[in-house]
């Protein structure tokens, strides 16, 4: 068993388990996990400094998962978007490959909470052939995401079949990876790891951060070697009630990503799933932080707000108003909140 496999199976599932290191009532616990999984990595663990603060909100059970709800459990339609079992093609040129349904810590919030966690994953061999042939008979894709649960908890040998299979589709261009192991099993990425994605550029890496005490030495060495391999880093944050829904931590977050190499790309609104409803923020929220970010701090470390659209209508960037019209002038408001003239 390599290094990671041994931290992954030393994760702890029960939320008895706590009970060792904090003192919280028992009787909170509820039968939540019988229904939606709970893993927690030594390292993210040791990432709580006490109960409820942002790193336990984001993994520890809540009864409230439980509670009836408007939300539905799939509601961009990703199942009804999906031309063969684990591909979901809903634009032109680009598509996701759902791999694996397992991930190093189940957050609470996970917009694929239907399943992460609670089906096995896809046998790949088997998968792999109706998507490749999917692939080969659609030249529009050339953006393929990796996602799931996390890809980058299959083994390597897994991982390095399934990109040699996709690098035989010559129309293909990039390969994206989205993961979570960076922040939540960092000892996943190894030297070996590293030397096979390089051998597949070129590979996109997106990342998930969510709060600044998610950056710490493990953290910011595995992102390192990610970006030594050349590969680029960037990071979807969601907007988290009791998390991240504060602009000072937010542009913390964001300046804190740029400095370890891992570029702002996605601030993601909650989508409508059920199970998570306790994390939803208002998009004015949202707004209010995307105010603080653009112009106050890098160009750099601000991101799209992006609401995605149920029924798999799309994302769509979320703008503070910053122009209005009169007649041939434009009064376009500044980050210090001048409204500045400017003829078209
Ligand atoms: C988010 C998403 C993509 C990628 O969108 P980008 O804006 O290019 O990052 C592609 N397909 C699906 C189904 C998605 O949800
Ligand atoms: S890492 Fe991503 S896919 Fe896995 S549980 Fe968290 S949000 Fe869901």
């Amino acid at each position: 068993m390599k290094q990671w496999q041994r931290s992954l199976a030393e994760s702890i599932t029960s939320p008895e388990d706590l009970l060792h290191q904090f003192d919280v009532d028992p009787s909170r616990f509820s039968n939540v996990v019988t229904r939606y999984p709970m893993r927690i990595t030594p390292h993210y663990l040791s990432l709580i400094r006490e109960p409820f603060d942002p790193i336990w909100r984001q993994c520890v059970p809540d009864p409230i998962e439980l509670s009836k709800d408007e939300l539905v459990p799939d509601p961009l339609n990703e199942e009804g978007l999906s031309p063969v079992p684990g591909l979901i093609h809903r634009y032109p040129d680009r598509a996701v490959l759902v791999v694996s349904t397992a991930c190093a810590v189940y957050c609470r919030f996970c917009m694929r909470k239907r399943k992460v966690g609670c089906t096995p994953s896809p046998a790949i061999g088997r998968m792999l052939d109706d998507v490749c042939r999917y692939l080969s008979e659609t030249p529009a894709i050339r953006d393929l995401i990796l996602s799931g649960g996390d890809p980058l908890l299959l083994d390597d040998e897994t991982l390095e079949e399934i990109l040699e299979r996709l690098r035989s589709i010559p129309h293909l261009e990039i390969i994206r990876i989205g993961t979570r192991v960076p922040v939540t099993l960092p000892e996943r990425i190894t030297t070996r790891l590293c030397s096979i994605l390089k051998r597949f550029h070129p590979i996109y890496v997106n990342t998930h951060f969510n709060h600044p005490a998610e950056i710490v030495a493990a953290s910011a060495a595995a992102c390192a070697k990610l970006s030594d391999a050349g590969i680029p880093l960037g990071n979807q944050t969601v907007l988290l009630r009791g998390v991240n829904d504060d602009p000072a931590v937010m542009k913390h977050l964001m300046q804190r990503l740029l400095a370890i190499r891992v570029r702002p790309y996605y601030i993601h609104q909650m989508d409508l799933v059920q199970g998570t409803g306790h994390f939803r923020t208002s998009v004015s929220k949202g707004i209010e932080i995307m105010e603080a970010l653009r112009g106050h701090t890098s160009g750099l470390a601000t991101p799209y707000y992006v609401i995605d659209l149920p029924g798999g209508k799309g994302k769509v960037p979320v703008l503070p108003e910053y122009v209005q019209r009169r007649g041939d002038v434009l009064l376009v408001r500044n980050y210090l909140g001048e409204m500045v003239e400017y003829r078209d």
